[in-house]
């Protein structure tokens, strides 16, 4: 969608810009930057404040410009002198979410979480949302709601972000509507979601939406045919492909858009494959002090303690 960005710094290695956008805390206010192909340097935007608090959402709005935002003299950042925050810290509305959308994970909870659903899982995808306000950081703490919950589970996914939006995207066209992925652990309270008909509740309490560690550009990833892994105290839990997906990305895009326009920065979570707490037996829930660590790859790794 952007294409390639010819080179403009010396710490970047090849003839062109990896396009890994990352939004981030340096000096005392929020940046966007693009992240070097080591993963070791960013080099920040020309933005003003203003736009920089968007997030990558700013870079999205203004992807016909991007060469003009890398024309400054700023020099690259160690990552190890920014504080990294989720790609898109606010986003402009609900995350659209997908659940039962791999045949594994589907069976793991066919007698839990999918054991009243009705509807024909093989006709029409389960898409729910979490609220903006959830979004953390791809390292913050995820904090343990107390009292309202003793069922909290983790959820390894690859996350589609919008670009360019629109209203009955068809499949066939669904793809160039894509900006880039990013990851997104989708953290559930599995008592609070069983118990209500609607699943957002139990989706969307404060810090369940770790997201980054940037979003990776479309052209870089083919996020059709990539890798999910997901760990818990370094144990791993979840290793799906996306080529497992039962509703594709391009079938998400034209779902979630039948009747409902999608705008730029809009992001839709692809659904977790099998190995989620509650599908042990018997199910294993965080606890405090736990840490998640989800790995997608072409993006890179989120990994978040659970206080
Ligand atoms: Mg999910």
């Amino acid at each position: 969608m952007l294409g390639r960005i010819p080179r403009s710094n010396a710490t970047l290695p090849t003839q062109e810009i990896l396009l890994r956008l990352a939004t981030f805390q340096w000096n005392g206010r929020r940046h966007v930057g693009i992240v070097s192909a080591d993963a070791k340097f960013v080099k920040p935007l020309d933005l003003s404040r203003e736009e920089a608090s968007s997030g990558v959402l700013a870079v999205i709005n203004r992807a016909a410009n991007l060469q003009a935002l890398l024309n400054s003299n700023t020099s690259d950042l160690s990552v190890a002198d920014i504080k990294l925050e989720a790609p898109i810290p606010m986003p402009r509305r609900n995350i659209f979410c997908v659940g039962r959308n791999y045949h594994a994970h589907a069976k793991e909870l066919s007698a839990s979480v999918f054991k009243d659903n009705t509807a024909d899982p093989e006709s029409w995808p389960i898409v729910f949302t979490k609220v903006p306000e959830c979004v953390v950081g791809p390292n913050d703490n995820v904090v343990l709601p107390g009292a309202a919950s003793e069922q909290i589970d983790y959820e390894s996914e690859l996350a589609v972000v919008i670009g360019t939006g629109g209203k009955n995207i068809s499949k066939a066209q669904a793809m160039s509507h894509v900006f880039g992925y990013t990851i997104v652990n989708d953290v559930t309270a599995r008592d609070v979601q069983m118990r209500h008909q609607q699943w957002d509740l139990g989706k969307s309490f404060d810090t369940f939406c770790p997201m980054g560690p940037w979003v990776v550009t479309a052209d870089e990833l083919d996020g059709t045919r990539t890798r999910v892994r997901g760990w818990v105290n370094g144990e791993l839990r979840q290793d799906g492909q996306t080529t497992d997906l039962i509703f594709d990305i391009p079938t998400l895009i034209e779902t979630c858009s039948r009747g409902i326009t999608l705008y730029p920065g809009d992001i839709i979570a692809t659904g977790t494959p099998a190995g989620v707490g509650m599908g042990l037996k018997p199910p294993q829930y965080l606890k405090a002090g736990d840490t998640v660590r989800i790995e997608i790859d072409g993006i890179g790794v989120i990994e978040n303690r659970f206080v």
